[in-house]
């Protein structure tokens, strides 16, 4: 351990784990993933208030299963994947065009929001009220649980993130139309439909799960009359057209049952940060926090008390998550604009701003408590804003 750190005379600029600021760590002579560890900078060289044990909050769509079919493809991060995410898991779903995700239910509800594309969804509630509708990019919808479903993308085809409010959920141990025929006596489906044994002769083997289709024609030509209706409350809602609150450093868009009102589990906020800003210090008191990043690379630190903190880093397919009450913010560190979702499985969006917490109580606790500067208090605000941009930092 005598020769020189190869971080003083590399030509390149080699990452190692050591922190210049107070000369701890040292040289990493390998065996080592350089690329995993130049994609997460903090945690090879974690910022020195960094302390204790705090589980894993981070997993990569990028390390999951692929499952591969004529039709699409899909991934998932369950709590099989990322063990403390027991509220929510989610799929990372592509169809061709054309391509279905067969008819099908499940116990939990699912929330999705539409990256690339576009396809059409069905639906039928337990008063025999359908439901068919395009999604487009920045779209959403809501299956409330155990309703019948559908997905099948358009022309261009699509891509999607499936949310499911159970972290144990797995999209492929569903209930599927296919997988129920095979596995009910042919003498059944005849009694229970009323035809010849003969009218199942070509039914699948097996679950289908997603298969390739012809794009369908105009949702028009394919609506079906009910004679009880359509669902009363829109299983779709447009989130990306939605007005969203601008802040120095970025934007946010939150969606939950007060202006979806479906979607009585799940509550969500699409987060713009631009480079060089943060989603500020805060919690949220209701519910974990399940994160999808869309574009970007950024970190985040989660604070949990009793000294602890830990950071990650994410990138654009990572999954974040953070549980209740956990104090978190997320900075941009990267040049390009960080997008991200943060869902939770609740009826309403929640969260508490340590900002304006401070604001909002007795001046002379806050000052004896902190032994906060003029310059802080005279800072704090009143006003709560989910993203913040620190000029000049
Ligand atoms: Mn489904
Ligand atoms: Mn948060």
């Amino acid at each position: 351990m005598n020769k020189p750190p190869p971080y003083k005379s590399a030509p390149m600029q080699i990452p190692q784990p050591y922190r210049p600021s107070d000369g701890n760590g040292g040289p990493d002579y390998g065996p080592r993933d350089l690329m995993r560890d130049m994609e997460n900078p903090d945690m090879l060289v974690p910022p020195v208030t960094d302390a204790g044990l705090l589980p894993n909050l981070k997993f990569a769509f990028s390390d999951t299963h692929m499952q591969l079919n004529k039709g699409g493809w899909s991934r998932e991060i369950t709590v099989r994947d990322l063990p403390i995410a027991t509220t929510l898991a989610g799929v990372n779903m592509s169809l061709t065009p054309g391509g279905v995700r067969e008819l099908h239910w499940h116990q939990q509800a699912e929330w999705s929001y539409m990256i690339w594309g576009r396809a059409r969804i069905t639906a039928v509630d337990q008063n025999g009220r359908n439901f068919i509708a395009d999604i487009g990019p920045g779209d959403l919808w809501y299956f409330p649980k155990g309703l019948p479903h559908s997905i099948q993308a358009l022309a261009e085809g699509c891509e999607f993130l499936l949310v499911f409010d159970d972290g144990n959920f797995s999209d492929l141990n569903t209930l599927s139309i296919s997988d129920w025929f095979a596995h009910t006596p042919r003498n059944v489906l005849s009694a229970n439909f009323g035809v010849p044994e003969s009218a199942f002769a070509n039914i699948p083997k097996d679950q289908v799960y997603i298969y390739q289709d012809q794009v369908p024609g105009p949702i028009d030509s394919q609506k079906v009359q009910s004679p009880y209706g359509t669902v009363p409350l829109n299983f779709k809602h447009r989130l990306l057209a939605q007005m969203p609150l601008k802040t120095p450093g970025g934007s946010v868009r939150i969606v939950d049952s007060s202006n979806f009102p479906i979607s009585t589990t799940v509550a969500a906020a699409l987060v713009e940060i631009e480079p060089g800003a943060m989603r500020e210090l805060h919690w949220h008191p209701n519910a974990d926090e399940w994160q999808y990043y869309l574009n970007g690379q950024g970190r985040m630190t989660v604070f949990s008390g009793g000294g602890k903190a830990r950071t990650f880093d994410y990138r654009a397919g990572d999954v974040g998550y953070v549980p209740v009450a956990f104090g978190h913010y997320i900075q941009n560190t990267g040049n390009q604009t960080l997008w991200f979702l943060e869902m939770f499985r609740s009826d309403r969006f929640q969260d508490i701003s340590l900002n304006q917490w401070m604001a909002l109580t007795p001046r002379q606790l806050v000052d004896s408590n902190l032994h906060a500067s003029p310059e802080l208090m005279a800072a704090l605000r009143k006003e709560k804003w989910p993203v913040v941009k620190y000029p000049g930092f």
